[in-house]
């Protein structure tokens, strides 16, 4: 089996190590003998949701997010497409913002999104930063604990019966006061934590091959073969404990 990657604007949206998370993906997936197969797609370059089974976005600055804000909307249909069709979606902070329909900075100025997820954004005066821990329930019955890093200036408001990706145990999430983390659109996942997020967390890991291989085979998400995670456990275990002390203290 093969999942076909397509990474938007590795160059301009990495930041907290973001680039890590298709590093997890490419090794857990090579372990159980899937191909892995990572392509960039930057400005200017076409979204073809036929050649994709994961599309994945990092975080960024302001400035950054300014720098390609105009060519992602131009690539908004094709990633509506992409998604309404089943391809598996991972996005990071500036990258999650900017997959809602805006992000408005601090100062007032408004860069457009491509209009796939439920939300908007608007940043506020203090930035929200720090450790996070979420409760998540991405299979009904089969709750699991998210950790992570939050650094953003943006609070990010769904739309009215649109899903969050988790409750806020410890930390800001979405916007310090909803008590909702991130986003969840079928296979789309948006969230505010870096880290990077994935070695950490090896569940959702897995959960974003499994999504990503249905698609690829057009069958059902796989049951992928138990890894040794026990050092993937360890840094959940203490990114946790360090969001449960100090997490979401503006
Ligand atoms: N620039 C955005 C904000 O400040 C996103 C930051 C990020 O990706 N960490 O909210």
């Amino acid at each position: 089996m093969k999942i076909r990657v397509g990474h938007l604007y590795p160059d301009y949206l990495n930041i907290y190590a973001d680039r890590g998370n298709i590093a997890v993906l490419a090794n857990r997936a090579g372990w159980r003998g899937i191909d892995f197969e990572v392509r960039s797609i930057g400005i200017g370059d076409p979204v073809r949701p036929a050649d994709v089974d994961l599309i994945y976005v990092g975080g960024g600055q302001d400035r950054e997010q300014a720098l390609i804000a105009p060519d992602l909307t131009a690539k908004g249909e094709a990633l509506r497409e992409a998604v309404a069709g089943g391809v598996a979606m991972l996005a990071v902070c500036g990258g999650y913002q900017l997959l809602g329909r805006f992000y408005r900075d601090r100062y007032g100025s408004e860069l457009p999104g491509a209009g796939v997820l439920p939300l908007h954004t608007v940043a506020g005066e203090r930035r929200m930063i720090g450790d996070v821990l979420l409760e998540c329930e991405l299979e009904p019955g089969d709750r699991r604990t998210l950790a992570g890093f939050e650094n953003h200036a943006g609070r990010t408001i769904l739309d009215e019966g649109a899903t969050p990706l988790g409750r806020v145990l410890a930390g800001f999430g979405n916007d310090g006061t909803s008590g909702h983390e991130g986003c969840r659109l079928g296979r789309a996942i948006g969230t505010y934590l870096h880290g990077p997020l994935l070695p950490r967390n090896p569940w959702l890991a897995d959960w974003i091959l499994a999504q990503a291989a249905a698609h690829a085979t057009g069958g059902d998400p796989p049951v992928l073969e138990p890894l040794d995670d026990s050092l993937e456990s360890e840094a959940h275990a203490v990114s946790s404990a360090r969001a449960r002390s100090r997490g979401g203290r503006l």
